[in-house]
């Protein structure tokens, strides 16, 4: 097919600058998220400790000399369970019924149409699971946890491979520029760097056809299967002792509460950074795929090794950090997202920017420049604590997300210096914390 007219903006503009360290940044943490996404089980049945953390990697080196070792991370079993696993979640949004929504404006003028129907795939994927384990019983779900170490493996290399298909898909058009329209790069994806372009992201918005392979990624083969993965944490507790605790109740609640909100307000990733500027890359790949959830769901999987009864007092005030870190976290986020979407009920005070744009200055983007990561942080606590302390390995979600929020702040912060230039600087003078009102 011959190209289209040349659009009037430049799809392709050369970036101006690196994150995340730029090359050398870029390829520890592609290395870093499959080592840790292996380590943090491993850790949670061989018994480490901060106190054995030399001898600990020691034993684990002696293990890895053995080829046996290298052989048991792969099966091709779990490979295909994965590729059934993914190819569900692609049926499920092609099939099942969903509301169209526009997305905001891109830089060509154009709004991309979404369908939303993550809630529906969810409630699909848990109908069934309810079905099959009430008709055969718990043992597909002990599937998980009894091969979890070839299913990192193969989301691994799904994430990798997925990652390669969307750099072909930026770079393909470039090689045969009469035959292909060029797609709209991330401004943040174009360096020239290889290696970089490839883990940050190139196209802004991959798509097949009309499928979106970003906000598809973003919503379901992750997100969803890390509820599965919770349920069949219980299912294995409940295999080891008998019995599901108190704790393990509410550290998988609180997850499915996370992911059926999310799911349930699907419209409020279109104006989330990831949706609006970053390219979609091996970053959001294998953030999306398996760093989500994996890790995310370390908790359960930490207490059905190490089980916990948290009591009535226990859980009163797990369950306290739970509502109030929910409650920061769905009045900010809806405020803003009805806000962008033209509506304003609590009648918030704004003011207008050369951009075009209006920005909240009251309410609770009137208190901080980012009300909503508080509220996100505050959950994570409620996530980590009913683990008890017994061990600081659960708490690695809290510290992990800690880094990630303050570094997103960062990058958005930059993001909009460029986007609203001046007017940033009035905002930021109007609401000088970052964070944390009066403290970041
Ligand atoms: P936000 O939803 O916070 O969106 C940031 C954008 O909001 C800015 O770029 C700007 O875009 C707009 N904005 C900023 N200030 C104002 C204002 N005063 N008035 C109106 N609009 C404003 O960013 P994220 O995408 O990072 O986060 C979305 C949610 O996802 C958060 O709750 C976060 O905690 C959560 N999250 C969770 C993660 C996890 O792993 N669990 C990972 C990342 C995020 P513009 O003006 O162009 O509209």
């Amino acid at each position: 097919m011959p190209s289209k007219a040349a659009p009037a903006y430049d799809p392709a503009p050369k970036s101006a600058h690196y994150e995340f360290g730029g090359p050398l940044g870029a390829l520890g943490v592609t290395l870093a998220v499959p080592f840790f996404s292996y380590w943090l089980p491993f850790a949670a049945q061989n018994g480490f400790s901060l106190c054995n953390f030399v001898d600990y990697h020691r034993a684990g080196w002696r293990a890895m000399e053995d080829p046996a070792w290298w052989k048991s991370l792969w099966s091709t079993e779990a490979m295909i369970v994965y590729l059934a696993w993914y190819a569900w979640c692609v049926v499920c949004a092609l099939v099942l019924p969903g509301k169209e929504e526009k997305g905001v404006e891109l830089r060509n003028g154009q709004r991309l149409t979404y369908k939303m129907n993550a809630f529906a795939t969810l409630v699909a994927t848990m109908a069934a699971i309810a079905g099959w384990t009430a008709v055969y019983g718990i043992d597909a779900l002990l599937y998980i946890p009894h091969h979890w170490a070839q299913l990192v493996t193969a989301t691994t290399l799904f994430s990798f491979a997925l990652a390669f298909f969307v750099y072909g898909q930026s770079i393909v058009p470039e090689l045969f520029p009469k035959a292909f329209e060029p797609p709209m790069l991330a401004l943040g994806g174009n360096t020239g760097n290889r290696l970089y372009d490839w883990f940050i992201g190139r196209v802004l918005n991959p798509r097949i056809g009309s499928f979106d392979i970003k906000a598809f990624n973003e919503m379901r083969p992750g997100l969803i299967l890390w509820v599965v993965f919770d349920l069949a944490f219980v299912a294995w507790q409940y295999e080891r002792i008998g019995r599901v605790t108190d704790s393990m109740i509410l550290t998988v609640a609180f997850h499915a509460w996370y992911v059926f909100d999310a799911e349930f307000n699907e419209s409020n990733i279109l104006t989330t950074m990831d949706i609006t500027t970053d390219g979609f890359g091996f970053m959001l790949s294998v953030g999306d795929l398996l760093w989500v959830p994996y890790t995310y769901s370390y908790t359960a999987y930490f207490l059905a090794l190490h089980p916990l009864d948290l009591g009535v007092s226990g859980c009163a005030g797990v369950l306290a950090v739970q509502f109030l870190g929910y409650y920061i976290f769905r009045t900010s986020n809806n405020e803003k997202n009805e806000f962008r979407l033209g509506r304003n009920p609590k009648n918030l005070t704004s003011f207008q920017t050369e951009r075009g744009t209006r920005l909240l200055t009251s309410g609770w983007w009137g208190r901080s420049r980012h009300p909503n990561y508080m509220g996100d942080w505050i959950m994570a606590w409620a996530w980590c604590l009913p683990t008890g302390f017994q061990s600081p390995l659960p708490y690695f979600y809290v510290i992990y997300f800690a880094i990630l929020l303050v570094h997103r702040q960062t990058r958005d912060d930059e993001a909009c210096a460029q986007k609203y230039g001046k007017d940033w600087d009035k905002y930021k003078r109007l609401v000088p914390s970052r964070i944390i009102p009066h403290v970041y």
